[in-house]
């Protein structure tokens, strides 16, 4: 019988699951098998907090190369809240989902007013740019608060587990799954156990082939159960949005390149450098085209065609930018795309 969120909170078993036996085997396997990675070296709650925000839609083997340099660059909350604008987003090209850098920014700059680093949840949770999981998640691991980060990687694991056979999307899966693994979580170490659930999901129970045989957690495990465990979680199917063409037109005169930057206010990657299209340069004249990419954003896939084009005289939004000052400005991931096709 599935339990509900009303059922759940009346304290009955979770999903017949003994929390006392999964929280034992989770936490005893995480401290013999856990990665070791710079933020679980470290307590400081900006530290924590920044490896968060990284981590947030972006693998680890991605944030590794960044996290130290940005650290070294940005030591203090105080030195990221007073970093000029260009050289934060310069420290974070390469990482996407600019919107982040911004909002560190801003919260850095509310930790300063504030005199402190915010200790409780809801005040964590009131930073710019930090929501549900990451406040569970730096409150537990920061300051040991019984908050459970529920991230895809715990999902797909609570999914398996109790062989959900509904759309983990849905507002109901999600509103089960808060109220078990609020259940699950061990009080006396919070931090741990989400790390360990986040561990889990990342290098046990994989997406595809999930690793059943090491699991510490196997004994508890439904979908192993009944022998389905690549089956969850379940998604409904997400309509594409199909693949839109565009032009990006390399245009260089005297060694340096035609661009423009996006305007502060910007939807999208706001105050970063970009190759002009072609529809915004209609007096300019295609030499040949010297490349092809696709590029993804959300489920709408993008195909760019890049050419050699020349210009007699550029609009006053464009910029010649020299070439060996390229790599000194944030460049847009489809401009580098672009640059690389040369
Ligand atoms: S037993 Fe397998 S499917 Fe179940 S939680 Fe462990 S790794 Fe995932």
């Amino acid at each position: 019988m599935r339990n509900s969120p009303q059922a759940l909170t009346r304290g009955l078993s979770p999903f017949g699951i003994d929390a006392s036996a999964f929280r034992q085997g989770l936490l005893h396997w995480y401290g013999l098998h856990k990665r070791d990675l710079p933020w679980r070296r470290t307590t400081d709650p900006y530290r924590i907090w920044i490896s968060e925000i990284m981590l947030q839609q972006t693998r680890v083997a991605a944030v590794l190369p960044y996290y130290e340099r940005f650290l070294t660059r940005f030591p203090s909350v105080e030195s990221l809240a007073d970093a000029p604008e260009q050289e934060l987003l310069h420290a974070w090209a390469g990482l996407g989902y600019y919107s982040r850098a911004r909002n560190a920014q801003k919260a850095a700059r509310r930790i300063v007013e504030l005199g402190r680093f915010p200790s409780d949840r809801e005040g964590i949770r009131a930073l710019p740019g930090i929501g549900e999981y990451t406040s569970a998640a730096v409150a537990s691991i920061a300051f040991q608060i019984k908050a459970a980060a529920l991230d895809g990687n715990v999902l797909r694991v609570l999914s398996r587990v109790t062989a959900e056979p509904g759309d983990i999307g849905s507002t109901d899966v999600r509103a089960r799954f808060r109220i078990l693994a609020d259940k699950l979580i061990d009080p006396a170490r919070p931090g741990d156990f989400n790390q360990a659930m986040m561990e889990l999901g990342a290098t046990i129970c994989l997406p595809s082939q999930p690793q059943c045989l090491l699991c510490p957690v196997e004994a508890q495990c439904k979908a192993l159960r009944i022998g389905r465990q690549s089956e969850f979680p379940i998604k409904a199917k997400k309509v594409s949005n199909g693949q839109v063409e565009h032009r990006l037109l390399l245009i260089e005169k005297g060694g340096s390149l035609l661009l423009w930057q996006r305007p502060p206010d910007s939807r999208r990657m706001a105050g970063f450098w970009e190759l002009p299209q072609a529809d915004q340069l209609p007096g300019a004249c295609v030499c040949r085209v010297v490349g092809e990419f696709r590029h993804t954003i959300v489920n709408t896939t993008y195909r760019f065609e890049v050419a050699e084009a020349s210009i007699e005289i550029a609009d006053s939004g464009f910029s010649w930018v020299a070439r060996e000052k390229i790599n000194e400005v944030p460049l847009s991931t489809t401009a580098k795309k672009a640059l690389a096709c040369l």
